[in-house]
């Protein structure tokens, strides 16, 4: 058998593939510096080259991870030694965006930010945000079904893809790429693509929805006392706005006293307050909308669902607000640490929240639990550090995590996907009916098993265990 490597020179030149020592001079990851393994990285520049690439690790049987922005946080990016990378960073072109049909068409390796910034420049707006904007790609927005800060109001990934076009295993080219927010003409064949972590095809293009530029932003952070005070002050706020509430983003004490830790980010409000919200509207009519917001924080306060409340003066200020919720600095060098993701309903929040801080309490005494997130979308992230050394510490501390989601019916995963590292809790939150239907997909879009193979779930594992 040829090398592969040299096979992929012969088809798409030599600088469009990189071997496996070049491979090493990049990191795994943006959080984890350990050399990228791989038996060789290509950079296709055109679905047509994807499609090339795929034909030929197809007929070997050769694996092949796609990377994006490489930001993920559930190991759906991660290689081995014996893998092809197919990285669409050389596919960053915004193709067309459509004011009058708002839409923007993309190949799948534009950067996310870069994109928001282009359709800002139209007057309109692509409402996916997240903390990531500046490295993750669009195509892995896409095969993460990517969340974010703006959910509440525009939904996920999902909700703003109206076409795509994709690459299966083996090289043929399924091009959806519908602009239209109807189409009911059979399957929607997109949704094979989006959330499924590259592992039944590789999204090479998307169509997605933009919507009109808001002309007004109004922000505030806010300090709560009481845990259920937090839905509540989300259903006034909501009310309030008519439709204009774009985010609510809550983080418990510890978190904000741990990000704003003296030397690191001010804090705006004091750092002895048991929970703060930092929510924000965006609407068309700027005077009174900033009216509408600030009468629907009084009435908050004055309810006494809130205790304090600041909003920024200016843009710096409102980035400031935004750092503290997305910079987690202080939390970051504090290592070892594991992050999590889950979803669950709002109301079993706090007890939820209790269980997992007694569990991991009595495991590492002198640990933190930093606990944040989305909450209008159900979605908590919670940040683990045992602060003492600790061997494997994913296996460690998952249970603490998962196990006490399953009385409420919860995620284990809310909106970074399962990859490898959530993979053996799936059946605490989807049934076998589920994975084995999740798996007959697998085994008739990649029989070969090529496509990130052994990220979501063991298809072909199964198969042969039977
Ligand atoms: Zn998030």
């Amino acid at each position: 058998m040829a090398d592969i490597v040299s096979e992929l020179v012969a088809l798409l030149g030599a600088e469009a593939v990189l071997d496996s020592q070049a491979v090493r001079g990049r990191a795994r990851h943006v959080w984890d510096p350990t050399p990228m393994e791989a038996r060789a990285l290509v950079r296709p520049r055109t679905t047509e080259e994807v499609s090339a690439v795929l034909k030929l690790c197809h007929r070997h049987g050769q694996p092949v991870v796609t990377h994006g922005g490489v930001t993920g946080l559930a190991g759906g990016d991660r290689s081995t030694a014996d893998d092809v990378i197919l990285s669409l960073e050389r596919m960053i072109r915004i193709e067309e965006i459509d004011p009058v049909g708002r839409t923007a068409t993309v190949q799948a390796g534009c950067i996310l930010q870069t994109l928001q910034e282009a359709v800002e420049q139209q007057g309109l707006l692509f409402p996916l945000d997240l903390g990531a904007r500046g490295s993750c790609t669009v195509g892995g927005n896409v095969a993460t079904n990517a969340g974010g800060i703006n959910v509440i109001r525009y939904g996920m990934t999902r909700a703003l893809v109206l076409g795509l076009e994709a690459v299966l295993a083996d090289g043929t080219v399924v091009s959806s790429m519908n602009r239209m927010l109807k189409n009911n003409t059979g399957y929607d064949l997109k949704q094979l693509f989006i959330g499924t972590e590259g592992t039944l095809g590789v999204v090479t293009r998307v169509v997605l929805a933009l919507k009109e530029l808001p002309t007004s932003i109004n922000t505030a952070l806010v300090a709560l006392d009481e845990v259920d005070k937090v839905a509540r002050l989300l259903k006034h706020m909501d009310q309030s706005l008519g439709g204009q509430l774009s985010s609510f983003e809550v983080m418990w004490g510890e978190f904000y006293r741990a990000v704003t830790v003296p030397g690191s980010l001010a804090a705006p409000l004091e750092r002895s307050h048991p929970f703060y919200v930092i929510l924000e509207s965006q609407g068309a009519d700027p005077g009174r909308d900033a009216e509408r917001f600030e009468s629907a924080l009084g009435e908050a306060l004055e309810a006494g669902l809130i205790v304090d409340a600041a909003m920024p003066k200016s843009r710096a200020e409102r980035d400031h607000f935004w750092a503290i919720r997305e910079d987690l600095g202080p939390i970051n060098s504090d290592r070892p640490l594991v992050a999590y993701d889950v979803s669950l309903p709002i109301r079993d929040m706090p007890a939820y929240v209790d269980e997992v801080e007694t569990r991991l309490k009595a495991r590492w005494p002198d640990g933190k639990v930093y606990v944040f997130g989305h909450i209008g979308d159900g979605n908590l992230h919670i940040v683990v550090c045992p602060r003492t050394a600790v061997a494997d510490l994913h296996a460690q501390a998952d249970p603490a995590i998962y196990e006490p989601l399953v009385p409420y019916g919860g995620a284990v995963s809310a909106e970074h996907g399962i990859g490898l590292d959530k993979k053996r809790w799936m059946p605490l939150s989807r049934g076998e009916d589920e994975l084995e239907l999740m798996r007959l997909l697998k085994r008739s879009l990649d029989p070969r098993n090529i496509l990130n193979p052994g990220k979501v779930v063991d298809a072909h594992r199964n198969l042969a265990s039977r």
